[in-house]
């Protein structure tokens, strides 16, 4: 069994303010990265101790330049989300580390879908989503379960409510949008273990988000000029009106397709 853990910084332990994830001249953004990488190094360490062979890991926040490379487990293998097309092909099951709830969770912090001043919501077939269906609807496009996620009790809850059977290690709680109350790092390193390690042992038992093509997402921007520029720079996207644009999914080939 081949495994993929998809990275965020958001719903990393110890992450309590949006300068860790957004600000990376603060010195909160340091602590971050040292979090992120001891969250991820649990999930590889899970996988291995189910029984996974081969572990792939993305690092998905913002630019994908967030990990301390001389710190990731080195039995992993990172790639970038540009490498997910290939590798999702050569994995059984996957896991989020560090997610954060969709644009318009209450009590959830950092809630945003891809944009948080862009994007109000985000649709499926006319379904509110966010980030953590987008990553399994790729994944299950390709057969694969999303059987684990890590990040904020609303994202815990989002996750559950979508994907039955995952497993979930929530390692903070909102405290307002902008702010956290996490649980203590070790504590939020043993749960992340742990839910990764019983996904990848119930994954016959968790769902596969399987697409049926074609869907329709559908984007509402916050301001007009936002859902403007989208249009101009996808023009698979037909403006509905001031603040939306649609779009129809016939094939998905790469990770960027689902968005
Ligand atoms: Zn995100």
């Amino acid at each position: 069994m081949n495994f993929l853990i998809c990275t965020d910084a958001e719903g990393i332990s110890g992450v309590e303010t949006l300068d860790a994830v957004m600000n990376t001249e603060s010195p909160d953004y340091p602590h971050m990265r040292e979090r992120l990488m001891a969250d991820t190094n649990a999930a590889v360490s899970a996988a291995f101790d189910a029984g996974a062979e081969k572990v792939y890991v993305i690092d998905g926040h913002f630019h994908g330049c967030n990990f301390i490379k001389e710190k990731l487990d080195g039995r992993a293998t990172q790639i970038t989300t540009r490498d997910f097309a290939w590798a999702i092909k050569d994995v059984q099951a996957a896991a989020i580390i560090g997610q954060h709830a969709m644009a318009g969770t209450m009590n959830a912090f950092l809630d945003h879908t891809q944009s948080s001043t862009r994007i109000h919501h985000y649709r499926f077939n006319g379904e509110r989503i966010g980030e953590i269906m987008q990553v399994a609807t790729f994944c299950g496009h390709f057969g694969v379960p999303v059987v684990a996620l890590s990040g904020d009790e609303a994202a815990c809850r989002e996750a559950e409510r979508f994907i039955s059977g995952i497993s979930t290690a929530s390692v903070k709680t909102a405290n307002g949008r902008n702010k956290a109350i996490c649980i203590p790092e070790k504590e939020a390193e043993e749960r992340i273990y742990a839910a990764v390690k019983a996904g990848i042992e119930n994954r016959a038992a968790v769902k596969v988000i399987k697409p049926k093509l074609p869907y329709t997402v559908t984007i509402e921007f916050n301001r007009a000029d936002y859902c403007e520029e989208h249009c101009a720079d996808y023009p698979a996207f037909k403006r509905i009106d001031v603040y939306t644009a649609e779009r129809t999914v016939t094939e998905i080939n790469n990770y960027y397709e689902v968005m």
